[in-house]
Parts: C-alpha cells; structure tokens; sequence
C-alpha cells in the first residue's frame, strides 16, 4: 500500500487541514514554501496521466475551500502535480502541490541531458 493510502487509512498521521468523503488536504511533511499542502484524492490513483473527468471536477472546489481555509484564496497560490519520473513525482498517489504564502519564484530549472559532468 503507499504512503498516502496509509494517512487516508490513519495507519500514517498527518496535520490535516481539510477532508471530505472522497479529498483529504494535509501539511507536505518537508514544506517547500511557508504554506505547503498536499491535496489527494482518497481512491488510489496514480497519477495526473490516469485520472478521470470526474474525480478532477469534484476535486476542483475542493481545492478552491483548501485555498480559502488557508487564507491564500485571495492572495495567491501556486497549484503543482508532479507526473510521472521526469516530473519529479516521487510518491505515485495522484496528490497537487498547493503552494503559497509569499511571493514565490518561478524557476523551471531541469537537467540538461547534454551537460559534461
Ligand atoms: P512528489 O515529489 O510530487 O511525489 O511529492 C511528494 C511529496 O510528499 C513531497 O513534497 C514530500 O515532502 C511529501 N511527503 C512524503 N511523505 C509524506 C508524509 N508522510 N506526510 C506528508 N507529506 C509527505
């Protein structure tokens, strides 16, 4: 089972900041940003790739209230999924980034094949 069907389970806590029957939104436990919290759905899905129409329309307002609970609704946040390997996603549990808090950089920065080492 993976990591974050164990905290949808409780077998793994978490600082939960918003829940429903199908969403749960949590605190990332290595925050990259003053505000850094990891919105997933409670069914296994593994990625962005694979997920469904509806599982995404019934999760977008449940971003939106996250958002608000977080105060940043207002003032801006930045909503992140990484897919697949070269997206850098390291736990393979659909999950979106949802960053804020201040003012953040955008920095796309990736490894160049082609630089000697
Ligand atoms: P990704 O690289 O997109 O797959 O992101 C995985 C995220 O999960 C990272 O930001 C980790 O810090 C975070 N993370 C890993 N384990 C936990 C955990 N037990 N509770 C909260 N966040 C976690």
């Amino acid at each position: 089972m993976c990591v974050f069907c164990k905290i949808v389970n409780g077998e793994i806590p978490n600082n939960t900041v918003h829940e429903n029957d199908d969403f749960l939104a949590f605190h990332d436990l290595y925050p990259k940003a003053p505000i850094h919290v990891l919105v997933i759905p409670k069914k296994h899905i593994e990625n962005f790739q694979s997920v469904d129409p509806d599982t995404m329309a019934a999760m977008t307002p449940f971003i939106q209230e996250t958002a608000k609970i977080l105060g940043v609704d207002e003032t801006g946040y930045r909503l992140v999924t990484n897919n697949g390997k070269d997206g850098g996603q390291e736990i393979f549990h659909l999950h979106f980034h949802l960053l804020g808090g201040g003012k953040l950089r955008w920095d796309h920065s990736h490894e160049d094949p082609h630089k000697a080492l």
